[in-house]
């Protein structure tokens, strides 16, 4: 049985809690730690006004600012599921086919990462590179729902790097190791809410050097297409992330190296890798 109905974008805002003392257009809220406390709070400049209640509930902002420099940034979310699409820019596929349905895989939530933390490669990772992604942070409990009521199960994006072992990915039976060791997933720095999804510039640096430059209209399986899609097997339920897919070409990283994913919009993750 469904579990949810299109909404209109204003039902979608009450439902989630959104007040009218949110800002228009895109707000971006990061999750942090600060003494020890984990909180969400809404990123305005370089302060974070810290919010109460439940993210992806009734939630409102209280009168407490915190310096953005002050805290630690968490993965933007405690997902409980964390899938990705592989194959999913042309410019990546290079000359293999296009798909009949998305690529599906599944990274643990315990390889989530904020930015800001390092990106810890195994002593035995020989081949390591990033994959600079738009990801779907999940709003609601979405389960076997049509791709126009797919949207409204999309509460934000992030930036993420679905950081992948290339000798594991073609070796193991699984990418369980290629793909879901520790801090395997910098997800962050924000959740941004109010953009489309379909229409955000995709963009990895590393050590400043840009490597890939894509916009999301790009993508060959859209997002409505995806949520769908990933609902129609599991049941969606709120903060989980779907990393949409990288594009254009990757390399091998070195110990040292500084990762930067900027997703339009939402900001910049960034994570420095370091050898065990
Ligand atoms: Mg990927």
């Amino acid at each position: 049985m469904r579990t949810i109905l299109c909404a209109t974008a204003a039902m979608l805002i009450a439902a989630s809690g959104a007040t009218a003392q949110e800002p228009a257009g895109p707000v971006k809220f990061v999750r942090y730690q600060l003494d020890g406390r984990t909180s969400y709070g809404v990123l305005e400049g370089e302060r974070i006004r810290e919010i109460e209640g439940d993210l992806f509930g009734a939630h409102r902002p209280t009168d407490r600012w915190i310096d953005l420099a002050a805290v630690t940034l968490l993965p933007p979310t405690d997902a409980k599921k964390v899938i990705a699409v592989g194959l999913n820019y042309r410019s990546h596929l290079g000359e293999r086919p296009v798909a009949a349905y998305p690529g599906l895989f599944a990274k643990y939530p315990t390889s989530l990462v904020g930015s800001g933390a390092d990106i810890v490669a195994p002593k035995d990772a020989a081949n390591l590179h990033y994959e600079g992604e738009m990801v779907l942070v999940i709003g609601r409990t979405c389960s076997d729902v049509t791709e126009s009521e797919a949207p409204a199960c999309i509460f934000g994006i992030t930036a993420g790097n679905d950081v992948s072992e290339r000798d594991w990915q073609a070796a193991d039976l699984q990418w369980f190791r290629a793909k879901s060791s520790d801090t395997f997933g910098p997800v962050g720095p924000a959740i941004a809410r109010g953009l489309d999804p379909d229409n955000v510039l995709v963009e990895t640096r590393v050590n400043g050097e840009v490597r890939q430059h894509e916009r999301t209209s790009d993508l060959i399986f859209g997002t409505a297409t995806i949520v769908s899609y990933v609902s129609r097997y599991v049941t969606l339920e709120p903060g989980d992330l779907i990393f949409t897919g990288t594009p254009q070409q990757t390399r091998a990283l070195q110990s040292g190296d500084v990762v930067e994913v900027e997703v339009e919009g939402v900001g910049v993750l960034r994570n420095t890798v370091r050898r065990r």
